[in-house]
C-alpha cells in the first residue's frame, strides 16, 4: 500500500486563497484586519518566523506592524507596548514571539493581551472557549491540524485519536479540537506506560514531542494516518545516521545547507506503515502561518460583532 501525503503547503495555499476573499469582502466595509508581530531579542528562528508572518500579511493585504525589541527589555516594558497594542483600534491580532529572553514573565505577557486580540489563542478566555466549544481564537498549530484532516477527508468522526505530547500549545489543544469533532481520544505524554502500544491503537496519531524520529514503526497502527508536529533541526551526520535507514540523502541536505529538518516520526517507517501522513517539511508547519491569518481576520470580524466565520 501506498501512503497518501498530505500536502500542507496546497491546504495552505486553499485556506489563503479562501482568506484573500474574505479580507476583500471586510475591505469593501471598510475593515483592514491588522496584526502587531512583537519579537524581544534576537533567537534567530523567531526571526525568520515572525518576519514570514508579517511577508504573509503583505501578500494577504492584512495590515501589520512589526516591533523588535533588545533582549535586555524587561517584562514592564513589555507590558506597556501591549497595553497600548490593546488600545489601538485598527490593530485586531496582537503576537508576541516565543520563546521570550529569560527575565521576562512570559505568563504575565500572554495573560496581558486582550483576549479578543490573542491571535494565538493562548489567553485562558479563549481556552475556555476552546473547550465549551464557543467562537473563539484558537490555537494556530492545533487549528492547522484539523483543517489538514478535514480538508483531506480523514473520517475524524468515531476515529481512535492517540496524541503523543500535552503542551498547551498543540498537545492539550488538538485533543480537544479533536474531541469536538467527536474522536476518542488518548493523550499520552513522558509517563505514559507502554507508549508503542498505546500510540498502534490510533487511527490518528498526532506527534508532538519535539523527539526526533522517536516514533517508529512499531508505534504505527497500519494504515493509520499520522500527523507529524515535530521539527527537530539536526545538525551532524552522525545524528542523520542514527535517525535514518538511509542517511544518503539526508547527508547530501546537510552538505549542502548544514540542517536537516526531521519530524517526530521516524520518516521512512511512516511512509511504510501509515495510510496517510504528513512530512516534515511540508506538513504541519505551513498550516501554522495560515492559521495565524485565519485568527486575525476571525478577530477582526468578532471584535466588530460579525459572525465568526465557520471553522473546522
Ligand atoms: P513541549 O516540549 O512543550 O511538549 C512536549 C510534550 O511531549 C510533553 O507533553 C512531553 O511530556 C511529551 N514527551 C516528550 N518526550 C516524550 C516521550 N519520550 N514519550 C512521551 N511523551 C513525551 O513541545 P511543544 O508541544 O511545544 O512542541 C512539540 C513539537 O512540535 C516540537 O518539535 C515543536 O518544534 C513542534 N512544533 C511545531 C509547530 C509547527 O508549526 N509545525 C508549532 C509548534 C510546535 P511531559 O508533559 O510529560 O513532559
Amino acid at each position: 500500500m501506498t501512503a497518501r501525503i498530505l500536502d500542507g503547503n496546497k491546504i495552505r495555499d486553499e485556506i489563503k486563497a479562501e482568506l484573500a476573499e474574505q479580507i476583500n469582502d471586510l475591505k469593501r466595509s471598510g475593515i483592514t484586519p491588522g496584526l502587531a508581530a512583537v519579537l524581544v531579542g534576537e533567537n534567530p528562528a523567531s526571526q525568520i518566523y515572525v518576519r514570514s508572518k508579517v511577508k504573509t500579511c503583505e501578500t494577504l493585504g492584512i495590515y501589520s506592524e512589526k516591533i523588535e525589541l533588545p533582549t535586555q527589555t524587561t517584562t514592564e516594558q513589555l507590558l506597556a507596548l501591549i497595553d497600548r497594542f490593546n488600545l489601538r483600534e485598527e490593530i485586531d491580532g496582537i503576537l508576541v514571539q516565543l520563546p521570550l529572553p529569560s527575565q521576562i514573565d512570559t505568563k504575565r505577557v500572554l495573560m496581558a493581551v486582550d483576549p479578543a486580540k490573542d491571535v494565538d489563542g493562548f489567553h485562558p478566555i479563549n481556552v475556555g472557549h476552546l473547550v465549551s466549544g464557543r467562537p473563539g481564537l484558537v490555537p494556530c498549530t492545533p487549528a492547522g491540524i484539523i483543517e489538514i484532516l478535514v480538508r483531506s477527508q480523514i473520517p475524524i468522526k468515531g476515529a481512535r485519536a492517540v496524541i503523543v505530547g500535552r503542551s498547551d500549545i498543540v498537545g492539550k489543544p488538538v485533543a480537544i479540537l479533536l474531541m469536538h469533532n467527536h474522536a476518542t481520544i488518548t493523550v499520552c505524554h513522558s509517563r505514559t506506560r507502554d507508549l508503542p502500544a498505546v500510540a498502534r491503537e490510533g487511527d490518528i496519531l498526532i506527534a508532538a514531542m519535539g523527539k526526533a524520529a522517536y516514533i517508529t514503526g512499531d508505534f504505527i497502527k497500519p494504515g493509520a494516518t499520522v500527523i507529524d508536529v515535530g521539527q527537530n533541526l539536526l545538525k551532524t551526520a552522525e545524528e542523520l545516521r542514527r535517525v535514518f535507514h538511509d542517511p544518503t540523502e539526508p547527508l547530501k541536505q546537510l552538505e549542502a545547507k548544514g540542517s536537516v529538518l526531521v519530524g517526530d516520526v521516524q520518516p521512512e517507517d511512516m511512509k511504510e506503515k501509515s495510510g496517510a501522513y504528513t512530512p516534515v517539511p511540508g506538513g504541519v508547519g505551513p498550516l501554522t502561518i495560515a492559521m495565524l491569518m485565519v485568527n486575525t481576520v476571525q478577530a477582526a470580524r468578532l471584535r466588530r460583532g460579525m459572525r465568526a466565520h465557520n471553522t473546522s
